[in-house]
C-alpha cells in the first residue's frame, strides 16, 4: 500500500511530467548524455521518514548543490569570522558563473556562486587529495551514506572548465583564494562530480532542517549555528539571479545544480530533493522548480506563512478556587514564553490568585530565552505573593545551556 504522501508526490510528478521546456546542460560535455525525461522527488522529515516518487533513486552528479554543504564544512572548520574574510553573504543577482567580486574587499559576493564556491573549497584543510576526502566525507555524512565520484563527469569538467579556472586565478589575484588556483579548481570539480540521488539531496536538506543532525543516521553533522547560517545564505542566494522570485513563489531555502538536482529545506520540518535534468537559462531544473513550487503551495510550506493558529503553548488553562492551572505543550520558544507570561499576568490582574500550577509534562523543549522569561515571571509573581508550582518531569526549567532537547523520540 502506498502511503498518502508518496501518492501525493507521484501525482505531483505526473502533473509536471509533460513540461518539456529547458535544455540539459552540455557545457560540461559528459552531462549532455543525461535523460531529459528523468524525474524524481524525495521528501525526508526531521523524524527521518523518507517519501519517494519517480526516479528518486537514480544517480546524477551533485554539481552546485554541493556548495552550501562545503560552505557548512568550511564554517565548521574555521568559524564564520575567518570564512567571511574570504567570501561574503550578499546575493549577487548575477548568473552562477559570473565574474563577480566585491570591489572593496575582493571577496566573491557569496559562497553559492562559482567564484565564492571555489574560494570556499580552497579553505578546506589538507593537500588536494586530503581536502577532497574531507569534502567527500562531510557530504557523505549529510547524505547518510558513502558518496562516490563520477570520474567521467569529473574529467569532462576538468578538461573544459576554463571559466572556473579563470575565476580561481582572479580570486587568487585578490588574495582571497586559500590555495593554488589549479588545486582549488581540481578539488571543486571533484566535489561537483559526487554522485547523489534525489533521496540523498532530501536527506542532506533534512539535516539542515534538523539543525545539523542527520535525521536518518541521527549523527550530528554540523552545529546548529552553522545550519542557520547556511540556510540563511541559501534563502537569499541559492537560486542565483532567480533567488528573489524563488523566495516569493516557493519560499523555501534551496540550492540547484546543473546536474538537474535541487535541494529545498523547510526548517524544522523537511528536506526535499528533486531531480530533472533540463535546465532554464539560469541553470535551474525546470521541472524541479515547478514541482517545488507546486509542493510548497499545496502543502503550505512557505517559510513566511507559518501555521500561527495551531501554535499555542497553552494546551489548557483552568481556575479552581484561588489556583490557576496551566498545561503547557510543545517547544517553548520566545513567542510561547511571551504568550504564557502574558496570560499569567492578565489572570493575576483579573482574579485573586494565590497559586499557579504550571504543568510542563507535554513540553518537548525549552529555549534559553523562554526559561529566562518564565523565571522572570516567577520572580514577579513571588513579589506579588503568588506561588508558582511547576510540574517539570524533564527538568527543563532547571537546565539552561543551549536549546534543551529531549532524547529523539520515535515518530
Ligand atoms: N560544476 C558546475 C560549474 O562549476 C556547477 C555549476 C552549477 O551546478 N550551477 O560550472
Amino acid at each position: 500500500m502506498t502511503d498518502p504522501l508518496s501518492a501525493a508526490l507521484s501525482a505531483l510528478l505526473s502533473r509536471h511530467h509533460a513540461l518539456s521546456d529547458g535544455q540539459v546542460a552540455d557545457y560540461i560535455p559528459e552531462l549532455a548524455g543525461a535523460d531529459p525525461s528523468d524525474f524524481g522527488i524525495s521528501m525526508v522529515s526531521v523524524h527521518g521518514r523518507i517519501y519517494n516518487a519517480g526516479d528518486a533513486e537514480k544517480p546524477f552528479t551533485i554539481q552546485s548543490v554541493s556548495k552550501p554543504f562545503v560552505y557548512a564544512l568550511a564554517l565548521s572548520e574555521l568559524g564564520l569570522a575567518r570564512v567571511a574574510r574570504h567570501v561574503g553573504f550578499e546575493p549577487s543577482g548575477e548568473p552562477f558563473n559570473a565574474v563577480s567580486l566585491e570591489p572593496e574587499t575582493g571577496r566573491p559576493a557569496n559562497p553559492l556562486i562559482n567564484a565564492g564556491a571555489i574560494v570556499t573549497t580552497s579553505l578546506i584543510a589538507g593537500d588536494a587529495d586530503a581536502g577532497f576526502t574531507r569534502i567527500r566525507e562531510a557530504l557523505s555524512a549529510f547524505a547518510g551514506r558513502a558518496l562516490s565520484l563520477d570520474e567521467d563527469v569529473y574529467r569532462s569538467e576538468a578538461s573544459t572548465g576554463d571559466r572556473n579556472r579563470a575565476l580561481a586565478y582572479l580570486t587568487s589575484s585578490q588574495g582571497v583564494l586559500a590555495r593554488p588556483a589549479n588545486e582549488a579548481t581540481d578539488i571543486y570539480f571533484r566535489q561537483c562530480a559526487l554522485e547523489v540521488t534525489a533521496t540523498d539531496l532530501a536527506v542532506m536538506g533534512a539535516t539542515l532542517a534538523n539543525a545539523g543532525i542527520n535525521p536518518v543516521t541521527k549523527r550530528r553533522v554540523i552545529g546548529e549555528d552553522v545550519a542557520r547560517i547556511v540556510l540563511s545564505v541559501m534563502s537569499t542566494c541559492g537560486m542565483y539571479d532567480h533567488s528573489g522570485e524563488w523566495m516569493v513563489r516557493v519560499g523555501l531555502p534551496a540550492k540547484s545544480g546543473v546536474g538537474g538536482g535541487i535541494t529545498a529545506v523547510l526548517p524544522g520540518e523537511f528536506g526535499i530533493g528533486v531531480y530533472s535534468p533540463p535546465l532554464d537559462l539560469q541553470g535551474n531544473s525546470v521541472r524541479g522548480m515547478a514541482a517545488l513550487q507546486d509542493t510548497s503551495t499545496r502543502l503550505g510550506l512557505h517559510v513566511f506563512a507559518p501555521a500561527t493558529e495551531a501554535r499555542t503553548a497553552i494546551a489548557a488553562s483552568t481556575m479552581a478556587g484561588n489556583t490557576l492551572s496551566l498545561w503547557l505543550r510543545g517547544e517553548l520558544d520566545f513567542i510561547a514564553a511571551e504568550q504564557i507570561a502574558r496570560h499569567i499576568h492578565d489572570q493575576v490582574a483579573a482574579f485573586p490568585i494565590g497559586l499557579i500550577a504550571l504543568d510542563l509534562t507535554n513540553v518537548t523543549a525549552v529555549r534559553p530565552i523562554a526559561a529566562e522569561l518564565l523565571a522572570a515571571t516567577g520572580t514577579d509573581m513571588t513579589s506579588r505573593g503568588v506561588r508558582i508550582e511547576p510540574t517539570d518531569p524533564s527538568g527543563f526549567l532547571g537546565t539552561r545551556p543551549g536549546v534543551v532537547r529531549p532524547p529523539p523520540s520515535a515518530g
